[in-house]
Order: C-alpha cells, then sequence, then structure tokens
C-alpha cells in the first residue's frame, strides 16, 4: 500500500444519500447540514470524501465544494469521484467527465478517480471509450493522483481486470459480514485476489445498503447481547475495518446523528474480541438461515439458457429479500442487477433445471422474483 495510504482513516463519507430539503428532488441537498456532518467527521479525524458524477445529479459535488472545499485546507482532506462510462453515449463526454466533475468541486485535482461499477457488458464502454489509457494520461498531467475501478462482479473478473490493468492504484469492492463467504458476490474471494494482486480495497456497502443496521430480532440478539450499547451498524463498519489490505470503508451518511456514530467510530474502531466475533458468528449463522435457495452459484444453468437470463444473481436477490425482509431495497438491486437477463425472460424451458446440482425449482423462483421485482 502506497505510504499516503497508511495515514487515511478507515471510514469514509459516502456522499450518495446526503439530506434532502424536498425528499421529491434528489438536487436539493440541505448543505447547512451537510456541513455540520461534515464537522463532526472531520473533528473525529476523517479525511476521506467519496462522491460521484451521477450522485445526486450532480449536486453531490457541488455541495461538497460548499461543505468541504471552500472551508478546510486542500492537505486536510482527500475527494474520490467516479465516471459511469457505460451510461454515457460517446468518449468525448465520458473523458468530460473529470472535467466537469473537477469544475463543480472546485478542485485542481481529485485525489481518487474510479472507473465505476466495471464488469459483465459494462467493461466494454470503458475499454471502447479508451478510458484506461485516459485516467493514467490525467495522472500524469496531475489532474488525478490515484486512479482506480469498482466492480459488483466476482473474483475471477477481478482477477481478469487487475491482471489486464495492473497499474490500478486501488480497487473499490462491496465487502460485508453478510457477503462474505456469499457465492454470489465472492467478498473473501475477491479481497484474496486484491491482495494477491497488490491493490488496497475501498470497501463499499459495508452495511448492505443500511439492511445490517435495521437487523430482525433473531438476529440481532447475540449482537445485542454481546454489547448492548453499540448501535447494530456498528458491527458492519468493524468487520470491514479491521481487514487488512483496506485503504478505507465507506459509509453513506444522511443525517448528522449518522456523522456522529460514526466520527465515534472513528476515534474508537478496536477489532473484534473473541467474545464479540463469536456473536457476530452466531447472527451471520441466523441471518443465512433465513435464506433458503441453496443456490452455490456453480452457474451450471446459465450456459444454456435461451434467454440469457441471469438465474444465479436473481436467486441470490431472492435469497437477500428473505433475509432482510425489505422487498423496496433489492428491487432497486434486481432493476440494474438483472438488468441483463430479468426473470420475466424466462419461457420455462427447463433446460437450467436440469443442469443445477442442487436441484432447485428454478422456473418457480424466477416466476416469483418477475412478481417481487418487476
Ligand atoms: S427455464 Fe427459463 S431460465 Fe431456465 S433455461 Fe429455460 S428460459 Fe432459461
Ligand atoms: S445450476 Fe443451480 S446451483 Fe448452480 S448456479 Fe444455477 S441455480 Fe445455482
Amino acid at each position: 500500500m502506497k505510504p499516503e495510504f497508511e495515514s487515511i482513516p478507515k471510514l469514509g463519507f459516502g456522499c450518495m444519500r446526503l439530506p434532502l430539503l424536498d425528499a421529491t428532488d434528489q438536487t436539493s441537498i440541505d448543505v447547512e447540514q451537510f456541513k455540520q456532518m461534515v464537522d463532526a467527521f472531520m473533528e473525529a479525524g476523517g479525511t476521506y470524501f467519496d462522491t460521484a458524477f451521477v450522485y445526486h445529479e450532480g449536486a453531490s459535488e457541488k455541495a461538497l465544494k460548499e461543505a468541504l472545499v471552500q472551508r478546510y485546507p486542500r492537505d486536510a482532506f482527500t475527494v474520490a469521484t467516479k465516471c459511469l462510462a457505460w451510461a454515457i453515449d460517446s468518449k468525448e463526454e465520458a473523458q468530460s467527465n473529470l472535467t466537469t466533475s473537477l469544475e463543480r468541486m472546485g478542485l485542481d485535482y481529485v485525489d481518487f478517480y474510479l472507473l465505476h461499477n466495471v464488469g459483465g457488458g459494462r467493461t466494454a464502454k470503458f475499454d471502447e471509450y479508451g478510458m484506461w489509457d485516459f485516467v493514467k494520461q490525467k495522472q500524469e498531467e496531475g489532474l488525478i493522483k490515484n486512479w482506480g475501478f469498482s466492480m459488483h462482479a466476482d473474483a475471477d473478473t477481478l482477477d481478469a481486470l487487475l491482471t489486464a490493468h495492473p497499474d490500478a492504484d486501488f480497487v473499490q469492492l462491496q465487502v460485508n459480514y453478510l457477503d462474505w463467504d456469499d457465492p454470489v458476490v465472492q467478498a473473501r474471494a475477491c479481497m484474496d485476489v486484491a491482495a494477491r494482486h497488490g491493490v488496497p480495497v475501498v470497501i463499499m456497502e459495508p452495511a448492505r445498503g443500511g439492511r445490517l443496521a435495521e437487523l430482525p430480532e433473531s438476529v440481532a440478539a447475540p449482537l445485542v447481547a454481546a454489547d448492548p450499547d453499540a448501535p447494530l451498524v456498528s458491527w458492519a463498519y468493524r468487520f470491514c475495518m479491521n481487514l487488512p489490505n483496506v485503504l478505507t470503508v465507506l459509509s453513506g451518511m444522511s443525517t448528522l446523528e449518522q456523522a456522529r456514530e460514526n466520527a465515534a467510530l472513528l476515534r474508537e474502531s478496536r477489532p473484534f474480541s473473541p467474545d464479540e466475533q463469536r456473536a457476530l458468528d452466531e447472527a451471520v449463522e441466523v441471518l443465512r438461515g433465513l435464506a433458503n435457495i441453496p443456490c452455490t452459484n456453480c452457474r451450471y444453468c446459465v450456459k444454456d439458457c435461451p434467454q440469457g437470463v441471469v438465474i444465479p444473481e436473481i436467486l441470490a436477490l431472492m435469497n437477500l429479500e428473505l433475509m432482510t425482509k425489505n422487498r423496496d431495497f433489492v428491487k432497486g438491486l434486481y432493476s440494474w442487477q438483472a438488468a441483463p437477463g430479468p426473470a420475466s425472460k424466462c419461457i420455462a424451458c427447463g433446460a437450467c433445471e436440469a443442469m443445477c446440482p442442487q436441484s432447485i425449482n428454478i422456473i418457480q423462483h424466477l416466476e416469483e422474483a418477475a412478481e417481487h421485482f418487476e
């Protein structure tokens, strides 16, 4: 890990769900509250802020200028922002994102620049637009200090990407205690791949989009018994903050209260004691027990599907719904994770079920998925 990365505190401020003045308008960021959140975070020693070209339709980057850049010396913070080339129509527009982001934030350079959500069919757009060479060129020009990419794909994909792009300064991955041994997300295996390539990891979704902050009572019980005063979400952050090869862990903050809770974690994020680790293991076991589709992500079913249905991804989302009991949250994930082959494309030919070593009733689950999420 670069020496300058070592000094970055292990909790970063995610600016994708900032407080709003008008809940129906994503651009109406409550900048005054955001300033107080920034102050609480900075006062506790925080320095890393994460935004993106598209967060709050561009208003997140602008609010960062007001709440952070114009109020603190440049060497007191680092900023990360991102380009979603796969959602952009032309190379020129994708490459112009960097200039726009810098202008919006009032910065001469950005500390961390990410090619965002690489993987699957999206990688081709980054290739087509020459984004890999672009970030290296801008790094040479001094506009980008460090470049990397984020992805939600599996460990083999990460391995291939890091092999193809060994100059990446960091990667951003979805890691949390629920996905640690998940056969689809493969968080543990992805962390191992990053470590093997010597590339540090920024962790995203440490609380699974907030779901690990609102656990069913049966899951929360061992955690509450082990530490009645700790917010449930603190277990999720501590799990990630104490993993090796972590650059920082992003926490999307929406309220001053959350910023203050995180400030407390920044001041004291000790590793789990043996008793705490046992309590977390117990909670994870209960949580996993709530899922009941035994898909192992072997992907035998996908090969012969004439409709290109993304079966394992959809079954993983069905399990996530069972675990979190939050259909709306999973529906949001489904809208893009299942987009290449949604459940409703299934024509019930049965080819997948014939291949499934787990004898899963795939067709029936796909019907349910279409009903729940489409
Ligand atoms: S049953 Fe549906 S999901 Fe399975 S192979 Fe046929 S079309 Fe694909
Ligand atoms: S074949 Fe069965 S176990 Fe394997 S990925 Fe498909 S549904 Fe899951």
